[in-house]
């Protein structure tokens, strides 16, 4: 079924009646040339690229729950390629401009809206600071402008300028930055994996690997043993759980995050906008609420929701860079399962067990990197070698002491 204007038209006059289903339900096959554990929004983006691109569809991908019931339909669905870093601009800005061509390439409405990013200063230093980052996107073409504060105040002239402890300087803008609605991506990935005969099970989780003589012959599932020639683990939140059934132990941890709506509201906020002397975030969904965060919970955990404190924290975020939200009601709030790095970047390698591959270490940025990380991980999955801009993302980096710590924190996961 390709959705089309005129299928739209016909449809309304006919009732609605001739709508088919969005993808299959099929079976387990007993083999697979490619199997992919976990249907967030990465696993279904290398389904997708994997038989979009590569010409590889004897795939399936394999999820525990339902599609969309991980981050990619939990996450504040903001998009921007706006990193400094050599070992991660130029991923991210490949993700972007998969992004602005994604809809008409799945032909499904993900509602990509390009509204802007606003990253705001609050000193000279940390203006220094933008502005080499800006230069650092400007040489990938990402785009990046430094406004000051006269020129933020005509854009957003809501915000808390004269705030006696953050006092507003200006931002960096990249105006190609904005939100997705998030679980479309995992929905318009699907479709278009199934389309070319790609198999989505659902309700099937990976309880096992069959490992001999170092190399992954395939799963053990709660519907059945499946072999694969090659399997990759795109499980995000719960990496560390389904590697180790691998006997791996991963450089990461797992935290929750929360996300928070509001009431409907009208128009009030133009696009993103992220606070720079705390940790918060917010813009405005197209139902009206507005959708903000902040800072993970600051414990390892595996459970979807979050405790007070953070709630408390992110509302303080919220009031000191824009005090009109005092007035809003909170509707909804909800918690997803990081998977926090030791840098902060993200893995797409393979493993030392022969034919076992993995996709993880998302962090913050896994919504955004939707795009790339799929076409990364079909490409080397059909070709067996990293794709140029995902080079860096290799699990041995720390031993090799080549880090990519974006914010300079450390082997801190929680604070990346
Ligand atoms: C509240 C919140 C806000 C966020 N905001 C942003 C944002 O604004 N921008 C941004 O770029 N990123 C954001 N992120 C991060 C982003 O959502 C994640 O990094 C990204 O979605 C993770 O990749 P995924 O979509 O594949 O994960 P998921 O959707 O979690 O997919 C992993 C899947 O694996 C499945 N699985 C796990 N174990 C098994 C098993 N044993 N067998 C089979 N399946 C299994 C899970 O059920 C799950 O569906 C946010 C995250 C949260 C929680």
């Amino acid at each position: 079924m390709h959705y089309s204007a005129l299928k739209i038209f016909l449809e309304g006059l006919t009732g609605n009646r001739g709508w088919g289903r969005v993808w299959r339900e099929p079976e387990p096959k007993p083999a697979y040339d490619i199997v992919i554990v976990g249907g967030g929004g990465h696993g279904l983006s290398t389904a997708f690229y994997l038989s979009n691109e590569f010409g590889l569809t004897n795939v399936a991908v394999l999820e525990k729950g339902w599609l969309g019931s991980g981050n990619i339909g939990r996450n504040t669905t903001i998009i921007r390629s706006n990193y400094l870093l050599e070992g991660n601009q130029p991923f991210y800005e490949l993700s972007m401009k998969l992004w602005e061509g994604l809809e008409q390439s799945f032909n499904y409405n993900a509602m990509v809206s390009q509204r802007g990013i606003l990253n705001l200063y609050h000193s000279d230093g940390q203006r220094d600071a933008f502005a080499r980052r800006g230069n650092a996107m400007r040489m990938t073409g990402a785009g990046a402008e430094l406004l000051d504060r006269a020129q933020l105040e005509k854009m957003v002239p809501f915000l808390d300028y004269e705030n006696a402890r953050f006092p507003i300087k200006g931002a960096l803008y990249q105006p190609r930055g904005g939100t997705v609605r998030h679980d479309a991506v995992a929905w318009g990935y699907a479709r278009g994996a199934d389309r070319k005969g790609v198999d989505i099970l659902q309700n099937c989780e990976v309880t096992g690997f069959d490992i001999a003589d170092g190399t992954c012959t395939g799963v053990q599932t709660s519907r059945g043993a499946i072999r694969a020639k090659k399997i990759v683990v795109c499980a995000a939140g719960s990496s560390s759980r389904v590697m180790s059934l691998a006997g791996m132990r991963l450089p990461i941890e797992s935290h929750v995050l929360q996300a928070f709506v509001s009431e409907g509201l009208k128009p009030v906020i133009p696009g993103v906008i992220t606070f720079g002397a705390g940790h918060f975030y917010i813009s405005q969904s197209d139902k009206g609420g507005l959708v903000f965060g902040g800072d993970i919970d600051g414990y390892n955990t595996y459970a979807q929701r979050g405790n007070l404190p953070v709630v408390e924290d992110v509302c303080e975020g919220g009031m000191a860079v824009m005090p009109m939200i005092g007035r809003a009601r909170l509707l909804r709030m909800w918690g997803g399962v990081m998977d926090m790095s030791m840098d902060g970047s993200p893995f797409i390698d393979r493993t030392h067990i022969g034919g076992l591959y993995f996709n993880g270490g998302w962090c913050y940025g896994g919504f955004k990197a939707t795009p790339a990380s799929g076409y990364c991980t079909a490409h080397l999955l059909a070709k067996d070698e990293p794709h140029p801009v995902a080079a860096a993302y290799r699990l041995d980096r720390f031993r090799r002491g080549v880090p990519i710590d974006e914010k300079g924190a450390g082997a801190q996961p929680n604070l990346h």
